[in-house]
């Protein structure tokens, strides 16, 4: 079978041979395939062949010549150096190794050969520094006079091996790459056959065949990935749900009247989307974005209690112990003068509580549980399950895990992001969900003064702080993250708490809040803030998430030039809250050019759309979700930011196969599943690909 060969391990290839075969893995190729599908970076074109009398010194170029006589020079121990006459036709020159005395005995007079390298002159004669060089036996050139491809490498290949044994997987299983794409789809977006395409994103005859062969792998491996989501997506909707919610009743109208303001127009139309979702017969997959402080707690709070009004248990899963009990506190409050009972359950919950509230949950007494994402993986048993609520920040992949978890209850799923993201991330992170997007903000809010500062004017920092203080408001000054070691951010933090409450801040209450202290002693001190008796919290970066005191106009952040944009402007959105002027205060000496323009970003807009679309653009995809941790697949061929375009049309493709032939059962589509199956199956568990 053609496909086997693509199977094989890489070893089989002529050129690799078991020793290569370790080395290649560190690449992450394993098979001939994965060979085949190590794509260069680029080309460099040394199509061109430069005449020894035509070239200027200081210049890196290919020539080509006969080699009349050479020699092999020992200037002084350790360095030997082979120096070769050559005659391009034209003149003669010479040609120069380092430390490679045994080319003398292949590159016999007569020989012809290629080579790549940088020209110096000297006494009217050429010299060429070689860095690359090839025998021309008349056969098929690799690295000289052609587009050669520059690959990704580990410190045991060269790429000159890496051509080799690229060229020999070519050519002993280039021919077993049979087509698996859809011939309509390749015509309609006039992409390259697959054979094709992959010679050529290697060794192309010319600039635009190996565009038009990067485009067909962008798309392939976009469309696959889509293909995959979009099938995850059938699968959990296809399914009638056990249960289902009827229209809003007493609870949730109850929970309007008591709270202090009405909802925004905007909270009004995606909580109609929610509701609309959560009455019909399949489970909700659906994503509730907007920015900062728009009021995506409430909502979500809603659609806990419509399903506790169908007799049913809501889960709320937050991404830290101090979120999860904010958010509990929260719901807590709100549900207990309706007669709901919450729960809550963390790592840090104690033996004789977790006990409790585990049998509360199981019989059904306890109707809204709140966790963190240890909800999906300890023993949480629900009695009737019915909705999911994802508060997720960065971690990609949990909601896969928690449909998992709770396939039993089909549970309606809500993933929350407080993080706006840009639309091309959306639709690959998020590609598997609908999307309700909470477009403003709730009325009232000023946008928050920023400003970025250098270290020396602190003092100015710190008289803001005390007059916002004494005008009865409240602050946060944030320590930096050091990323090395959570210590140091801690001895920063203590630091700052000790020196601000004796010195400049003397008549405030100082609060230190850090991701080491035990759970009562931060419940103590986030309850402290919250009340108001705490003037300024000074806390280490665990705040960044969700906490929620309006009082607070004042939000500084220490050497803010090791912040993403998207943390700052989480943080600054903590603060704002409440109708009153607000600041933010960056404080940073930026080294690089990278960190001036997102404290600029910063400065200049309070846009959250547009601040991640400017975060994508400055640090890539890779960095922006933190790929390791998120789980996010890595694309071989595609750049989401830069491909954005065909991310696109590869979804509508996707959507369209999966509408048309919802369990991809005709045999075309059965050959997509299979083969996007294998490309994304060590995807870390972002996708469910069984
Ligand atoms: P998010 O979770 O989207 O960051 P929250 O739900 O925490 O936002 O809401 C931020 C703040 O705005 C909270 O103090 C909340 O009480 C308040 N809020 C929410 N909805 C409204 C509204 N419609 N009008 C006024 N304030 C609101
Ligand atoms: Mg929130």
């Amino acid at each position: 079978m053609a496909d086997d060969i693509l199977s094989k391990p890489v070893q089989y290839v002529k050129s690799v041979g078991p020793r290569r075969a370790v080395t290649l893995q560190k690449l992450g190729i394993h098979t001939v395939r994965d060979l085949l599908y190590h794509f260069p970076r680029h080309h460099e074109d040394r199509t061109r062949i430069m005449t020894a009398a035509a070239a200027a010194a200081g210049e890196v170029a290919t020539f080509s010549g006969t080699v009349l006589t050479g020699q092999v020079l020992k200037p002084r121990r350790g360095l030997t150096v082979t120096k070769m006459a050559l005659n391009d036709g034209i003149t003669i020159f010479y040609a120069v190794w380092f430390n490679q005395p045994f080319l003398q005995k292949s590159l016999t007079p007569g020989t012809r050969l290629f080579l790549k390298g940088k020209v110096e002159k000297g006494f009217g004669a050429v010299q060429v520094l070689v860095d690359e060089y090839e025998v021309d036996e008349g056969g098929e050139r690799l690295g000289v006079g052609r587009l050669v491809p520059v690959y990704p490498l580990t410190d045991q290949v060269g790429q000159r091996q890496m051509r080799q044994m690229v060229k020999s997987a070519l050519d002993s299983a280039g021919g077993a790459c049979g087509e698996f794409l859809p011939p309509e789809l390749l015509r309609q977006h006039g992409l390259p056959q697959l054979g094709r395409a992959i010679a050529d994103i290697h060794f192309p005859a010319c600039l635009e065949d190996a565009e038009n062969a990067r485009r067909r792998f962008v798309f392939e491996e976009l469309f696959l990935f889509q293909l995959l989501l979009a099938m995850l997506r059938q699968k959990m909707i296809q399914k009638n749900k056990p249960h289902r919610c009827r229209t809003d009743g007493e609870l949730i109208r109850a929970y309007l009247e008591g709270l202090p303001f009405r909802l925004t127009n905007e909270q009004e139309r995606v909580w109609r989307e929610i509701a609309g979702d959560m009455e019909s017969a399949f489970p909700m997959h659906r994503l509730l974005q907007g920015d900062v402080g728009s009021g995506k707690t409430v909502v979500s709070i809603l659609a806990l209690l419509k399903i506790v009004e169908g007799g049913m248990q809501g889960a709320l899963m937050a991404p830290t112990e101090i979120l999860a009990e904010q958010h509990f506190a929260g719901i807590e409050k709100a549900l207990r003068p309706l007669g709901v009972e919450a729960g809550l359950l963390t790592g840090s919950t104690r033996r004789k509580e977790r006990e409790a509230v585990l049998a509360g949950v199981r019989e059904g007494a306890i109707q809204v549980l709140v966790g963190t994402h240890t909800l999906i993986q300890a023993e949480v048993e629900f009695d009737r399950l019915g909705v999911v609520v994802i508060d997720e920040q960065h971690r990609f992949g949990v909601r896969q895990r928690a449909h998992l978890q709770f396939k039993g209850h089909l549970p309606d799923i809500l993933v929350m992001t407080a993080t706006p993201i840009p639309r091309t991330l959306a639709l690959t992170l998020y590609g598997d969900l609908d999307r309700s997007v909470i477009e403003e903000l709730p009325p009232g809010r000023q946008p928050v003064e920023t400003h970025v500062v250098l270290p020396r004017a602190l003092g100015k920092v710190y008289r803001l702080l005390l007059d916002q203080v004494r005008l009865g408001r409240q602050a946060y000054v944030v320590c930096p993250l050091v990323e090395e070691s959570e210590k140091i951010d801690i001895q920063a933090a203590t630091d700052m708490a000790a020196r601000l409450s004796a010195n400049e801040l003397k008549e405030c209450r100082v609060g230190l809040l850090h991701g080491r202290m035990r759970p009562e002693e931060k419940d103590r001190v986030m309850a402290g803030f919250r009340t108001g008796e705490t003037g300024i919290l000074v806390s280490t970066t665990v705040i960044e998430v969700g906490v929620d005191v309006p009082n607070a106009t004042v939000m500084v952040i220490m050497d803010a030039d090791r912040f993403g944009l998207a943390q700052l402007h989480q943080l600054r959105g903590r603060v704002g809250r409440g109708g009153a002027r607000s600041y933010c205060i960056l404080v940073a000496s930026p080294k690089t050019e990278e960190a001036r323009a997102r404290l600029a970003a910063m400065r200049n807009t309070s846009d959250g759309f547009a601040l991640a679309e400017e975060d994508l653009r400055l640090r890539g995809p890779g960095e922006f979700c933190g790929t390791r941790q998120s789980g996010l697949p890595e694309f071989k061929a595609a750049d989401i930011v830069r491909d954005w375009h065909e991310l696109q049309l590869a979804r509508e493709e996707a959507l369209a196969r999966v509408a048309d032939d919802p369990r991809l059962e005709k045999a075309e589509n059965r050959a997509l599943v299979k083969a996007a199956k294998e490309r994304f199956q060590n995807s870390g568990g972002y996708i469910d690909v069984g």
